[in-house]
């Protein structure tokens, strides 16, 4: 049985005593890092707190497009020099907040984070590994600062775990516990019906059809124990592309038989390669320690990296990385 561990009195304690703070994210926010920004910021606004949120961005994904107006892109001197306490959600390392990384160095910094691979950063952390989601953990703050979540912010609670457990999907045995917050958080209000159709609905034919190529291009490798897709820049003029080509190109490439790894590769401008990562639930390969050797990170099961190199190259080095780690 798992519970969370008891959150420093230090960190209660300055949440409690100080005035001013900024929420940030880490760059390209996906649900749980946006989900946890909004929770957080709500939390101390009910504490009669000021609150800015920040994040680098980018919001071009038409799902979160409309969030942009609610996020500082930077933090001005005047703000900084009143000393607020920065609160680092859903982020794992000073370079995945991107420029604000630099804006906010020297400031109190409090992280709340569930990666297992990163940089220990910041003056104070909360930092649960075994957490699904990030605003798992930031219910644990709203009840040790025993400030009551409404249903608008169980929405956020929930949404957040949604996104990072592939929705009650990669969720292990022993781990009642998190089904009981998710219980606990229906009972606040939430439609997991509707958090379902804000999580997987809205998209484009185009998008839909992007997808479709995706799977049409993927290849298997290792017997079958690796596949890999791949976009190309000229896919913006043919399809929807600005949306991440979501857990449903990884939940339909993992599901063929024996595969044990999932590589999806994505060219960008100026000669760089986004990566995305994801290994089944019965293989002992850790992408996450597998993207940290390319700069990135992650989870175990889950990782991303940004890599300055052309994607043939990108796409080789991994592929025979992956075949050594097939292969120990
Ligand atoms: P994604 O494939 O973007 O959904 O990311 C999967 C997981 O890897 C998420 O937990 C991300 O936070 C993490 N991740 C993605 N890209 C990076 C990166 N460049 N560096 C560190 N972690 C990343
Ligand atoms: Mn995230
Ligand atoms: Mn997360």
């Amino acid at each position: 049985m798992f519970s969370y561990p008891p959150i420093d009195e230090q960190i209660l304690d300055l949440i409690r005593s100080r005035d001013e703070f900024i929420v940030l994210g880490h760059i390209s926010p996906d649900g749980d890092c946006l989900s946890s920004q909004m929770a957080m910021n709500s939390l101390l606004l009910k504490m009669g707190k000021t609150v800015h949120m920040a994040n680098a961005g980018p919001f071009d994904r038409s799902e979160i497009s409309h969030l942009r107006a609610d996020f500082l892109s930077h933090i001005d001197k005047e703000l900084y020099d009143r000393s607020p306490i920065a609160v680092v959600v859903d982020c794992s390392s000073p370079e995945r907040l991107g420029h604000l990384a630099q804006e906010i160095e020297g400031l109190v910094t409090i992280i709340f984070d569930h990666h297992s691979s990163g940089e220990l950063f910041g003056t104070h952390r909360y930092i649960v590994h075994r957490s699904v989601s990030t605003t798992l953990i930031i219910m644990q703050l709203y009840k040790a600062l025993d400030v009551e979540i409404s249903q608008e912010i169980a929405e956020h609670l929930f949404f957040g775990f949604a996104t990072d457990s592939g929705f009650f999907r990669f969720i292990n045995a022993y781990r009642g516990e998190t089904l009981r917050l998710a219980a606990e958080l229906v009972d606040l209000g939430v439609s997991p019906n509707t958090m379902a159709d804000r999580m997987t609905g809205g998209k484009s034919l185009g998008y839909v059809k992007y997808l479709g190529k995706l799977i049409d291009r993927s290849e298997s490798h290792f017997d079958g124990r690796l596949m890999v897709s791949s976009s190309c820049l000229s896919d913006r003029d043919a399809f929807i592309t600005t949306d991440k080509p979501s857990d449903s190109l990884y939940a339909m490439l993992l599901s063929v038989q024996g595969v044990e790894v999932v590589l999806f590769f994505k060219e960008l401008e100026g000669g760089k390669t986004e990566v995305g990562f994801r290994s089944s639930h019965q293989s002992t390969i850790d992408v996450g320690a597998l993207a940290e050797r390319f700069g990135g990170g992650g989870h175990k099961k889950a990782a991303g990296a940004t890599v300055q190199n052309d994607i043939k190259v990108v796409r080789q080095q991994l592929i025979d990385a992956v075949g050594e780690l097939l292969s120990e």
